[in-house]
C-alpha cells in the first residue's frame, strides 16, 4: 500500500519494485548517501550475475558515502553489481555501455544531505540528463524523479521537470505526478513510464 508510506523515496521505491526485475540495468543518477543505490541493487541482484546498476555523483564525497553505506550493507558478490562514476548526470548516456538496455534512470534532486548545500542539482543540467535517460530508456522502463520543493531553486527545478514529462509524446509515455494536497512543501514524484 505505497500511499500510506510519508517519504517519498518510499513510495518511490515501491514503484521500483513494480517495474525493475532481477538481471535488470538501472541508472542511479544521483547517488548521494548511497540509500536510493542499495535499493536498486537488491532489486537487480539475486541469483542473475547480469544485474547491474550504474551509480552516478558529480561529487567524490558522496560517492565515497555511498560506498561506504553500500560496503557495510551488501556482500562482496551483490557489491560487483555495482559501478560509480564521479561524474555529471548529463554524462549518463556516455557511462552506461551502448548495448545495455536500461529499465530505470532515477534522480532524487536537490543537495547531498549533511554535505554541501550549495552544491546542488540545477535545471539546466536536469533537463539534459532527462533527455539522456529518455533516449537510453527501453520499452516497458522508468525514469522516476523526487523533487524537493522546500525551496526556490527546488521550485524552478520542479516547473522544469514538470514541464518535460508534460512534453513527452503521449504515444510513447505515460507520465504522472504524486503530490501531497496536505503537505505543500513535501517532495513531489513524477514518474515517466516508457511504453
Ligand atoms: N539518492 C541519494 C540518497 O539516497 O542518499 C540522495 C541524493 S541527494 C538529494 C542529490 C545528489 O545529487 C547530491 O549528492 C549531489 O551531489 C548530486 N548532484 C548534484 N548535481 C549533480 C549532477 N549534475 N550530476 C550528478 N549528481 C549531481
Amino acid at each position: 500500500y505505497i500511499f500510506g508510506r510519508r517519504k517519498a523515496t518510499d513510495v518511490a521505491h515501491s514503484v521500483w519494485k513494480h517495474v525493475v526485475r532481477e538481471g535488470d540495468t538501472v541508472v542511479d543518477a544521483t547517488c548521494g548517501n548511497g540509500h536510493d543505490t542499495l535499493a536498486l541493487v537488491k532489486l537487480v541482484a539475486g541469483e542473475s550475475a547480469r544485474g547491474r546498476v550504474y551509480g552516478i555523483d558529480i561529487q567524490e564525497d558522496a560517492l565515497r558515502s555511498t560506498s561506504c553505506f553500500l560496503g557495510q550493507s551488501l556482500g562482496t558478490q551483490e557489491m560487483e553489481h555495482v559501478k560509480l562514476f564521479p561524474k555529471c548526470h548529463t554524462k549518463l548516456a556516455e557511462i552506461v555501455p551502448e548495448d545495455a538496455s536500461v529499465r530505470l534512470v532515477a534522480f532524487n534532486l536537490g543537495y547531498l544531505p549533511g554535505g554541501d548545500k550549495a552544491i546542488t542539482t540545477r535545471s539546466e543540467t536536469t533537463l539534459l540528463a532527462l533527455e539522456a535517460a529518455g533516449s537510453i530508456i527501453k520499452p516497458g522502463g522508468l525514469i522516476s524523479t523526487v523533487v524537493y520543493v522546500g525551496h526556490p531553486n527546488g521550485r524552478e527545478e520542479f516547473e522544469t521537470v514538470q514541464a518535460f514529462a508534460s512534453g513527452l509524446s503521449t504515444e510513447n509515455w505515460v507520465c504522472c505526478k504524486l503530490q501531497m494536497l496536505n503537505r505543500p512543501l513535501a517532495p513531489v514524484l513524477i514518474f515517466m513510464f516508457k511504453r
